[in-house]
């Protein structure tokens, strides 16, 4: 499942391609996805020029010159490929099936963009630019990490006598946008905190390593993604899907790469975490 970091490179993959761009038409190959496509999308997005292409947790806000933004989620399975004369002969390679090509949007410059999501758990939505702050699925986010509204300080009164372990509270988008289970696990393995320790034993000196070592494993990753565009970009044209070195995600039974105790994987709210049980406490 993306994570912010695959939708923030999927931003800097798009954003070169749509942005400036008119979108000459839209086609949409069935009537929903998780949920109904808008009423009269093509019409309402056809002729329109991409202002900017932005992105909030992990939604992606392609702002139209029509004074719609398009919100875009990728839900479980979403991929976008870009293709058109410089890269039409790589499209049957990128492993996605045509059948679930859901979406094309071709843009005045020839490039095209095809949104494939075989789950269809992804979405896209219309909803006007200047009301968007009252768009429902964002209204209750918490600060994003890496901006100025995400601090220790911040960490500090989000978490402030709440019970649920800091592992659920984390996972929870009203305390921190776009926060999924694997960042989770690495950020608390880096802040060196246990996955089942109380929230509301973390303000203090645990916030203070926790902040930046959420902030950290965000930047890397989007870093590493940053490098892989180019590569995706001409290998396939497909966009957002990279190989992450984790620390303990995924790695039940391997050595800790700190302190070599074998990591533990343990079910939180039905969801795995991995940890290492010397390191954090
Ligand atoms: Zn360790």
């Amino acid at each position: 499942m993306p994570e912010l970091p695959e939708v923030e490179t999927v931003r800097r993959g798009l954003a070169p391609v749509m942005e400036g761009r008119t979108i000459v038409s839209l086609t949409q190959n069935r009537a929903d996805l998780r949920f109904p496509f808008p009423d009269r999308f093509a019409e309402r997005v056809s002729g329109q020029k991409v202002v900017r292409l932005g992105r909030r947790a992990k939604f992606l806000t392609v702002e139209l010159s029509s004074g719609e933004v398009l919100v875009m989620h990728l839900g479980m399975t979403g991929r976008f490929t870009v293709s058109g004369h410089a890269t039409a002969h790589y499209k049957h390679e990128t492993g996605t099936d045509p059948a679930h090509d859901h979406v094309v949007i071709v843009l005045d410059s020839h490039d095209i963009v095809t949104y494939n999501d075989p789950r269809r758990f992804g979405f896209m939505e219309l909803w006007p630019a200047e009301q968007f702050q009252s768009y429902p699925r964002l209204m209750a986010m918490g600060p994003e990490p890496l901006s100025n509204h995400f601090s220790a300080a911040y960490l500090d009164t989000a978490l402030k006598g709440k019970k649920a372990p800091i592992k659920a509270a984390l996972l929870d988008q009203s305390v921190i946008a776009g926060l999924g289970n694997i960042y989770v696990c690495e950020a608390l393995w880096r802040a060196k905190i246990s996955p089942k320790r109380l929230s509301q034993s973390i303000p203090g000196q645990r916030a203070a390593r926790l902040a930046p070592a959420i902030n950290d494993v965000i930047a890397e990753a989007i870093e590493a993604g940053g490098s892989s565009i180019s590569d995706f970009a001409s290998a396939s044209g497909e966009l957002g899907y990279f190989q992450h070195r984790f620390a303990v995600y995924d790695r039940e039974g391997q050595p800790c790469p700190a302190c070599g105790t074998i990591i533990k994987r343990l079910v939180q709210s039905g969801r795995s975490t991995f940890y290492c049980p010397s390191c954090q406490r």
